[in-house]
């Protein structure tokens, strides 16, 4: 299994990466992740990275791609590898295949996890934090419990809406998202590598989705991959 994950913010992504990674025993392939190793290991690409980071810039394309390549062609990602976070723009994306193409594993696919925006903005500003012990909940959970005491206050957690999480700061970090990701759902679909997922449900229904999804285009090839639109948020 190669693939790339794109799923905007509140779409479960990540613990869907998480549950695949644990399932299937392939790594997750997060740049942030390899960047953070490189600059501790004082690798010649990692101090690359630093020299960028400590003046503030984003680290090249080149640096990034060049940490990818070591780190795919170790042993633990010899069955696939899931990137998240990764590509993040046409140029990378190119990068990527090229680098796939040149060590002979190309990507299989694309996977979106597609969420109407009306539910991700429910989602993510149903977001609390409590004030005392930090813990995060969300009170659209079928399991939110509003009387749950905290460890800190020895009373019900304090709940409070993080300027994060409000409506206004979520719209424009979907808008990011999708301004992000459109050019990368339409790359990819032109090759034919994308498949979506309905990522609207239970993180077991979605789950299910997600690996029937991959586990029919690993057996039955590109042909049945599906035609997706993402929905622009809204002005
Ligand atoms: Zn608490």
């Amino acid at each position: 299994m190669r693939i790339v994950l794109l799923g905007a913010p509140g779409s479960g992504k990540g613990t869907q990466a998480q549950r695949l990674m644990a399932e299937y025993g392939i790594p997750q392939i997060s740049t942030g992740d390899l960047l953070r190793q490189a600059v501790a290991s004082g690798s010649e690409l990692g101090l690359k990275a630093k020299a960028a980071m400590d003046k503030g810039e984003l680290v090249a394309d080149s640096v990034v791609i060049g940490m990818i390549r070591a780190r795919i062609t170790e042993q633990d990602a010899q069955a696939g590898f899931i990137f998240d976070g990764f590509p993040r723009n046409l140029a990378q994306a190119s990068a990527l295949d090229d680098l796939l193409d040149d060590i002979g594993k190309p990507l299989a696919s694309a996977v979106l996890m597609d969420v109407d925006h009306g539910v991700l903005l429910k989602r993510l500003s149903g977001r609390r934090t409590c004030k005392a012990c930090d813990k995060v909940a969300n009170v659209h959970q079928p399991d939110f419990d509003a009387r749950e005491l905290c460890e800190v206050t020895g009373q019900p957690h304090d709940y409070f809406q993080r300027t994060d999480d409000n409506e206004e700061t979520i719209a424009k970090r979907l808008e990011v998202y999708a301004a992000q990701t459109e050019p990368l759902v339409e790359y990819y679909h032109r090759q034919g590598k994308l498949v979506s997922v309905d990522a609207d449900g239970g993180i077991d229904e979605v789950y299910g989705r997600l690996v029937s999804a991959i586990e029919t285009l690993e057996r039955d090839g590109i042909a049945t991959a599906m035609t997706v639109e993402i929905d622009a948020p809204d002005p």
